[in-house]
């Protein structure tokens, strides 16, 4: 297999002027909704809940109902979603709320989706003919079966002391910012699909971003067991 070091990219470019993060920042966790014996007054976190087309990975161009929980226990310099302020909705005013959309998929995302009660979702939505997906960042371990398909989006490229846990899955995506692809050789045989997704930093200017995607382009072209994966929701300004 060819390495980042191996072609054209310069891989030091960017990887030196990473800032350094917070690993888990408390602050931003919310607390887990009280336990209820009915699943359905389980409260959760939500920021937002929307009908959308997933616009990255392997799903990519496949209409979903997006559910962004609060809170995360990563802090990447990169992030662009809001998960810090959120509403408390129980399990029954989410599936009300999502009865107005013709889809059975649904995308769990934040935020971090795995610091929630992930038994309930999936004990109450699964049986209710939704396909559940999750996007972790893979630092929190997901019971076996509760899952329709794992997405892990590892964030170990920023935080070398950061364990990922979640080392099974369906699809394994990493955000590249220079980093070397050899540090997911043995990651990445838990995954069946593998995808390389250019950083796209609204802190960076236009020639930070385009040599980027330039990069990630010649990257996966020189490691074809990689495939690209762009943020296509973005291009058409949606959510
Ligand atoms: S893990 Fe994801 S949601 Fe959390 S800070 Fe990093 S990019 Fe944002």
């Amino acid at each position: 297999m060819k390495h980042i070091g191996d072609n054209m990219v310069d891989q030091t470019r960017e990887l030196v002027a990473l800032p350094i993060v917070p690993i888990i920042d408390e602050s931003i966790i919310p607390e887990k909704g009280p336990s209820n014996d009915d699943p359905l007054e389980h409260q959760f976190p939500v920021v937002e809940m929307f009908h959308s087309i997933q616009g990255e990975g392997y799903h990519s161009g496949k209409a979903s109902i997006f559910i962004r929980f609060g809170g995360c226990n990563l802090a990447c310099s990169w992030c662009d979603t809001k998960f810090d302020e959120w509403e408390n909705m129980t399990l029954r005013e989410m599936i009300q709320n999502m009865e107005q959309w013709d889809c059975n998929r649904i995308i769990l995302t934040g935020g971090e989706p795995a610091l929630q009660d992930l038994k309930t979702l999936s004990s109450v939505l699964r049986p209710l003919g939704y396909l559940l997906t999750i996007e972790t960042n893979g630092t929190i371990v997901i019971d076996e079966g509760l899952m329709d398909w794992i997405c892990v989006s590892p964030k170990d490229q920023m935080y070398p002391s950061v364990k990922i846990r979640q080392i099974i899955g369906d699809e394994l995506k990493v955000v590249w910012v220079g980093q070397d692809l050899s540090m997911y050789d043995e990651l990445k045989n838990g995954f069946t699909y593998h995808f390389i997704q250019p950083c796209y930093d609204e802190s960076k200017n236009i020639e930070w971003n385009g040599n980027n995607f330039r990069d990630t382009f010649e990257l996966v072209k020189s490691n074809p067991e990689w495939s690209l994966s762009l943020q296509t929701h973005k291009w058409m300004g949606v959510d």
